[in-house]
């Protein structure tokens, strides 16, 4: 095992990381763009170094600093965590250069899974289900609307090297053909420098089901079975289940066996996810990103494995400690990303400080973040706030404990999504595990309405609990006491 590693990221992530760190015994250092000097990760780090300001270019994204930073600190590895750098291939090579290890696939792999077009001609080599379409980019309009009647509309055009939702149109007609070819083709190019773009059936009920697998660098290679993340906001999920409410014994083989497939066929190494679309009893590969994912807690509870760990023991150059038969599935997880945005508001970003926060706990209940009381969420990066995870022994029970964990949840200051999670909860079809990706879209006014009852639900919590809160005026003079307390025994001592 290493002695010491860097984590190239920030937030719930990094701190996720260093967890593990932690029990492995491993040293941690953090990286920090002057935005995150207060930040609770980088401080939860044994070391940690200053990047440059927030600019993602003069920090997160800035290869050479992280490179010095580990060479600097002495840091044997560099664990990309998600975002950022973490499907950037230059990251592995300019790693390797400099005799770091890059905890994640290698380069090559993290390149081809990257290009949606090269994936899909892997996937189809590899014998996993692809959806019908190209194969290669297409640029002519001519050629697109002939190809779109060909496959039949709907169909669903996207850039090659997109990524987080951007770069992808529905077309339902000819006519918007020319329309929709050229916007995408603009959007391509202007976020991935890349216009190539290429055309597939669009599926209209979908459900997202995705795979997490393990591969070791020996080519064993394991699923740890499935999530389900199709309660999606512009492309962007928010809430994630495992196992899927539909998942049989016999689907989960099928499709697991097509992850593994899909895994295998590249040479995969480190935690992955492929990601499938389904729809009436098919399934097609969508995607797989050669990371860990913001979801993976929900499998760590259905299946005991420390996904985290796992990683770092692949990278270090260990064996599998599993095999597949000793993945089993017990009971069920849900995720709710807890967001700074406003669901009332198309769900618009609204960083800020955190005024009051309690989180829940109690049976069953997981919350990996990064914030605190008096925390700021900075504009400068993602508005997350933590993930809310719960497990029980079933569905049923699992929904009831994300009731109760989310009404125990207290953040003033900010909107969040919390209303958004307890209107879901609340929401029949959802109940009824009735789900695809534009679930949100298709329950939006009933899920409106729950909001508005809830919000007005918590306004009377907090004025019962208000007792258990200090005062904003009481923080700030006990805060000074202690202040002048601790200056003057400093002075004291000296
Ligand atoms: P990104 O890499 O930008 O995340 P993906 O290819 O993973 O893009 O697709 C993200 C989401 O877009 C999917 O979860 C699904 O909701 C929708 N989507 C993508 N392709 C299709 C398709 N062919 N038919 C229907 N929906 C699709």
């Amino acid at each position: 095992m290493f002695n010491k590693i860097l984590i190239a990221n920030r937030g719930e992530i990094a701190i996720r990381v260093m967890r593990a760190c932690r029990e492995l015994d491993v040293k941690s250092v953090a990286v920090y763009s002057e935005a995150d000097e207060k930040s609770l990760y980088t401080n939860y780090a044994d070391e940690k170094v200053l990047l440059g300001s927030a600019s993602l270019k003069d920090s997160y994204l800035n290869i050479d600093k992280i490179i010095n930073a580990a060479l600097e600190t002495g840091a044997e590895a560099i664990h990309p965590g998600y975002g950022f750098l973490a499907e950037n291939p230059n990251l592995n090579l300019e790693a390797e250069k400099h005799g770091i290890k890059l905890i994640g696939p290698n380069a090559d792999v993290v390149k081809s899974m990257g290009d949606k077009i090269t994936s899909k001609q892997l996937m189809k080599k590899a014998g996993v289900p692809i959806i019908e379409g190209t194969e290669e980019g297409v640029s002519d309009v001519d050629e697109a609307v002939e190809i779109a009647e060909n496959i039949g509309f709907p169909v669903i055009i996207k850039a090659s090297a997109g990524g987080g939702g951007i770069g992808m149109r529905a077309v339902y007609e000819k006519e918007e053909m020319v329309r929709a070819m050229e916007a995408t083709q603009k959007d391509a190019l202007k976020y991935f420098g890349d216009s190539t773009v290429f055309i597939e059936k669009y599926l209209e009920k979908p459900r997202h089901i995705e795979f997490q697998v393990l591969a070791d660098e020996y080519g064993n290679t394991i699923h740890v079975a499935d999530r389900e993340c199709s309660i999606q906001r512009r492309h962007q999920k928010l809430i994630e289940e495992a196992p899927s409410p539909i998942m049989t014994d016999e689907l989960r083989e099928r499709m697991g066996e097509s992850a593994v497939k899909a895994a295998k066929h590249i040479g995969y190494s480190s935690t992955g996810t492929v990601e499938f679309l389904y729809e009436n009893g098919e399934y097609y590969f969508l995607e797989m990103n050669t990371r860990i994912q913001v979801e993976h807690p929900i499998t760590e509870i259905i299946t005991n494995v420390d996904l985290i760990k796992e990683q770092l023991k692949i990278a270090s150059g260990n064996d599998l400690t599993y095999s597949q038969e000793d993945i089993v599935v017990r009971g069920h997880a849900i995720e709710c990303r807890i967001n700074a945005e406003d669901p009332l508001n198309d769900f618009k970003p609204n960083p800020g400080k955190i005024t009051r926060y309690r989180s829940p706990g109690g049976p069953g209940v997981r919350i990996d973040s990064g914030v605190y009381i008096n925390y700021t969420i900075t504009a400068n990066y993602d508005s997350m706030i933590s993930k809310l995870i719960v497990g029980g022994q079933n569905r049923n029970e699992a929904i009831s404990r994300m009731k109760r964990a989310l009404s125990e949840y207290v953040i003033s200051g900010i909107p969040t999504t919390l209303p958004f999670h307890k209107a879901i909860m609340k929401n029949q079809n959802f109940l009824n595990g009735e789900l695809n990706t534009h679930f949100v879209d298709d329950n939006k006014k009933g899920i409106e309405d729950e909001m508005y009852i809830v919000i007005q639900e918590d306004l009377d919590r907090m004025n019962r609990l208000k007792s258990t809160f200090l005062s904003e005026k009481k923080i700030a003079a006990i805060t000074a006491a202690v202040g002048s307390y601790m200056t003057q025994s400093k002075k004291q001592k000296e």
